[in-house]
């Protein structure tokens, strides 16, 4: 899933400053899920926007509150649109996809994001995010016992360990596990350690197109 953080609230009024009415909206899939953007979030950044303009220029400001169920898609933006004439923008909680879908679908209104998106990823502890993947559209998963050394290894090394290790951590980052140790000790217990000799050759980078798009017939 697609994991965000919240931006701090100065941010966001800067951005808001020009308009009067304002739709706060949810987005009640991936940033739900990682207490960001879902319907909670909408109600508590209303208030917290109620207090931070309290006695300010800005508190004539409107807010209005909503939450779709999945910003990305246009079809779930339809029921948005008798609410999108009483505004002047749109503040989203959801992902950079779902302000880009929002910003095109209603692209007369100022769409302005509320949260910084920042990696695909899952938890494993309450409250705690880790990057998993980062789309690099050749996936090797297969060859690394299903543990991805391109977001894993903070060096994104296809061919590892680096050597840097010290009692199982990154050299590079010392609060998280050194990815090719997690693929070697999987190896072993999958009993294809002999993976650990192929060599995995580059990517090339040259091939790589931006935007990268995927036709599903
Ligand atoms: S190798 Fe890693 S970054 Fe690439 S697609 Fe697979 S999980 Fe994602
Ligand atoms: S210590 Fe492990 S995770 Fe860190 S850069 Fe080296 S191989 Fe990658």
């Amino acid at each position: 899933m697609i994991v965000a953080t919240k931006k701090p609230i100065e941010e966001i009024l800067v951005a808001l400053a020009p308009y009067e009415s304002v739709l706060i909206l949810g987005c009640g899939t991936c940033v739900t899920v990682c207490n960001v953007g879902g319907e909670r979030e909408v109600s508590l950044l209303h208030s917290a926007l109620r207090v931070a303009i309290a006695n300010s220029l800005m508190q004539q400001k409107r807010f209005h509150e909503y939450t779709v169920k999945r910003q990305c898609d246009r079809e779930f933006l339809e029921a948005l649109k008798g609410k999108s004439e009483e505004v002047d923008a749109i503040l989203s909680l959801a992902c950079g996809v779902g302000v880009q879908v929002l910003a095109d679908y209603f692209s007369d209104i100022p769409c302005i994001p509320a949260v910084n998106t920042v990696f695909m990823g899952s938890s494993s502890t309450f409250g705690i995010w880790d990057e998993r993947c980062a789309g690099c559209g050749e996936c090797r998963l297969y060859e690394t016992a299903g543990i991805c050394p391109v977001t894993r290894c903070n060096k994104g090394i296809l061919n590892g360990p680096c050597g840097g290790a010290k009692n199982g951590r990154c050299e590079a980052n010392k609060e998280m596990d050194c990815a090719w140790l997690l693929i070697y000790e999987r190896l072993l217990k999958l009993d294809q350690l002999d993976r650990m000799r192929k060599y995995s050759p580059p990517r090339n980078y040259g091939n790589l197109k931006r935007p990268k798009r995927v036709i599903i017939t």
